[in-house]
């Protein structure tokens, strides 16, 4: 899956990797294939809460050198992020995080537009849906996104 965001851009900014529950919608959510290669045996990586700053942290965010320890490997959830797949009542939505600040900042320009196009393509693909088909959970319902386009589901 291609990546818009600067992988540099990333590692400055301590938004992702932390939510502010242990278990939220917005955890980082495991097909069953990447349970099994990050050694998980839940559908959601755990992200306790530091008792100093109360945060709560993903078990793989190294939070002193602030890099994914498993970044070759992360998730789907997190190499398609600050896109999401949103559930709106009966609908799936491919959906964007305008609170990620490079989607926030680059998300009228002519790039972002191409990347978004390309990707609603990508997330139209038989292999595509039938990855979300196998597992349902990745399908959450997030507050304050924008959708942008309805996915054949
Ligand atoms: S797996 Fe890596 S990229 Fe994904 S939330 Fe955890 S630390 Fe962040």
């Amino acid at each position: 899956m291609k990546q818009i965001i600067p992988e540099g851009y990333c590692l400055q900014c301590k938004g992702c990797c932390r939510f502010s529950r242990e278990r939220s919608e917005w955890g980082v959510h495991l097909t069953l294939d990447e349970q099994q290669s990050l050694g998980i045996r839940d559908t959601v990586i755990p992200s306790p809460k530091d008792p100093v700053s109360g945060a709560c942290f993903c078990v793989f965010l190294d939070t002193r050198q602030e890099r994914c320890s498993v970044y070759y490997k992360r998730p789907f959830e997190c190499r398609l992020y600050p896109f999401l797949i949103n559930r709106r009542g009966e609908t799936v939505f491919l959906a964007l995080d305008t609170n990620c600040p490079y989607a926030h900042e680059h998300y009228e320009t002519q790039a972002m537009r191409d990347f978004i196009a390309s990707l609603v393509a990508e997330c139209e693909t038989p292999d595509f849906i039938q990855r979300l088909k196998n597992n349902p959970w990745l399908i959450q319902q997030y507050d304050g996104v924008l959708n942008i386009a309805p996915l054949p589901l």
